[in-house]
């Protein structure tokens, strides 16, 4: 007799990725589902992450626009900014967007659980009242968490998920890093008035993203306002009087109102007792998953932070998708992590997919095709922003490698260009497309000659 379970499929966070593994698995293809999330429902992108985060971004944005607008003729008179105001709207927005991840796991027919979740078995799972349920498969999508640098006094500083509990914004802040989160958060903080100083250790910051890319972006952000300081770290910190007084690496002892680290995150796996059951634990505690995201355990998946691959919401989702598509489809269907187009919501924006200069270079002869201007907007208004739209095509075969742009809106604009990279068009077919005038973009379909070659 066949073995009888209490589910087809429980799934263990209700984040992104297993929001959409739960709900496909039993609003398209019938399988019964249960889903526990002892947090709130949506997970780090809804709740405090790109969601909040790109709210902040809009509302940082306003500060520049009184001295634009004045240069269109407009009488505008810049006021304060209420970041009460602002936040309560931000969490009505929020709690609306929660609201429906549970309508629609409701209207799937998946049973959630209000608790945390551990393994017991492979096929079994203990929820914090006591209970256990049995499933066929287990799905963990428990996401990552912002880490502290290890250093004494370390709780004195506040991580990205902190910054919408803050009952009045700081004066001034120090931010700790330079990868995508201290970023994107020191144009926000610089927008909304916060003396914003940040610190990264390494020679640029964005470790990873094209060179010339990264230094307009490092470059704009010191002109608008950030105090940045590469290669420089923390050292030493402790409460003051006057503030969190800081010592670091390049011999400076500075209070500030507040500290933030943004130096990375790491995947939730503690206390599930994974390594128990046999599941495959990587250093960072990263669950082990093979191209179809099945563990060590053939009857426990895993997908999104928590597998630490590529950590970004649109992977998790399709991650949650191929695995629905592997398990209850009876397709095996491996994620593509090949080309993903992503953002950083710095202010400008930088868009970037496929290879860096460096990257491509290493590889194989390449052409480079760049070009940083001041756009039509802005020059107007005798700002002094420029941008930067490059291509970088392989010699041999012409097709275009990566593409990187640091632009207002460049998030939008690679979306699409995303889709020409990823279909491998070549440099010939983005010449061969009309320019559309006067836009920004125009400039990857009309750059004729190579900026050099490498
Ligand atoms: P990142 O890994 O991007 O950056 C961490 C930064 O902290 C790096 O600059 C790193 O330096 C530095 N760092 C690490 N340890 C220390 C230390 N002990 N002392 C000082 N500095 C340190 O992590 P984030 O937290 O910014 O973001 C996490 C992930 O979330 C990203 O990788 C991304 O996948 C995702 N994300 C995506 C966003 C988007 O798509 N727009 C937005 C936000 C997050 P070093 O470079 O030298 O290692």
């Amino acid at each position: 007799m066949a073995e009888t379970f209490d589910f087809d499929l429980f799934v263990i966070g209700g984040g992104s990725g297993g929001v959409r593994a739960a709900r496909v698995a039993a609003g398209e293809h019938g399988a019964r589902v249960g889903l526990a999330e002892d947090d709130r429902y949506g997970g780090t992108c809804v709740i405090r992450g790109c969601v909040p985060k790109k709210l902040m971004v809009f509302a940082s944005e306003y500060a520049g626009m009184p001295a634009e607008a004045a240069a269109y003729g407009w009488d505008i008179k810049a006021g304060a900014f209420d970041w009460t105001a602002f936040r309560g709207k931000m969490t009505d927005e929020l709690d609306r967007l929660e609201g429906v991840y549970r309508k629609l796991l409701a209207g799937s027919g998946v049973e959630t659980f209000d608790l945390r979740a551990s393994i017991k078995d492979a096929h079994t799972v203990a929820l914090s009242d006591g209970t256990t349920k049995t499933a066929k498969h287990i799905l963990i999508a428990t996401g990552g968490h912002p880490v502290r640098p290890d250093l004494p006094n370390a709780e004195l500083g506040i991580v990205s998920d902190d910054i919408l509990h803050l009952e009045t914004l700081p004066k001034s802040m120090l931010i700790i890093g330079g990868g995508y989160i201290a970023c994107e958060f020191a144009c926000i903080l610089n927008g909304l008035g916060v003396e914003v100083t940040q610190y990264y250790r390494g020679a640029q910051i964005l470790r990873g993203f094209d060179d010339e890319a990264r230094g307009l972006v490092s470059e704009s952000m010191c002109h608008s306002g950030v105090d940045l300081h590469l290669g420089t770290n923390i050292l030493e910190m402790s409460q003051a009087e006057d503030g969190i007084r800081v010592k670091s690496t390049n011999g400076s002892e500075r209070s500030f109102d507040q500290v933030m680290f943004a130096t990375g995150r790491d995947p939730s796996s503690k206390d599930m007792g994974l390594e128990d059951v046999g599941v495959a634990l990587g250093r960072k505690g990263q669950i082990e998953v093979n191209e179809y995201s099945q563990t060590a355990v053939p009857s426990i998946y895993a997908i999104g932070d928590v597998t630490d691959r590529v950590n970004l919401t649109p992977v998790a989702i399709r991650e949650g998708m191929a695995f629905v598509q592997t398990v209850f489809a009876g397709t095996p269907t491996a994620m593509d992590h090949d080309l993903i187009a992503s953002a950083v919501f710095t202010q400008p924006e930088m868009g970037t997919v496929g290879m860096s200069e460096e990257e491509a270079s290493e590889q194989e002869e390449i052409e480079v095709y760049s070009t940083s201007f001041r756009p039509m907007r802005t020059a107007f208004a005798d700002q002094p922003d420029r941008v930067l739209m490059k291509l970088v095509v392989s010699k041999s075969s012409r097709i275009v490698l990566g593409c990187h742009i640091v632009a207002p809106n460049a998030g939008e604009l690679i979306q699409m260009v995303g889709i020409a990279v990823k279909a491998k068009l070549t440099k010939e077919q983005f010449d061969a497309t009309c320019a559309v005038h006067p836009t920004m973009s125009e400039e990857l379909v009309t750059m004729r000659t190579p900026t050099r070659t490498a």
